[in-house]
């Protein structure tokens, strides 16, 4: 699975810091994401989906590939 993020969109709320800390941050400057993976580990799969559902600015987008998801 890949994530990508918007900063343009992001209000820097810090929901998907707390939720995958693994995979995102936020910037020292101004506190939008900072994505520190694109490539989602798979034990990671459902918190990622979760910081994007919980995302209020819909900045972060999942997706599948480069392997099919089952
Ligand atoms: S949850 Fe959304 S708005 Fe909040 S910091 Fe993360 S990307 Fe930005």
């Amino acid at each position: 699975m890949r994530v990508t993020v918007d900063r343009q969109r992001c209000i820097g709320s810090g929901m998907c810091v707390i939720t995958a800390d693994e995979v995102f941050a936020q910037r020292d400057e101004d506190g939008t994401v900072r994505l520190l993976t694109a490539e989602v580990a798979d034990e990671l799969r459902d918190r990622v989906r979760q910081a994007a559902h919980l995302c209020p600015s819909r900045a972060i987008t999942v997706s599948a590939g480069p392997e099919v998801e089952r």
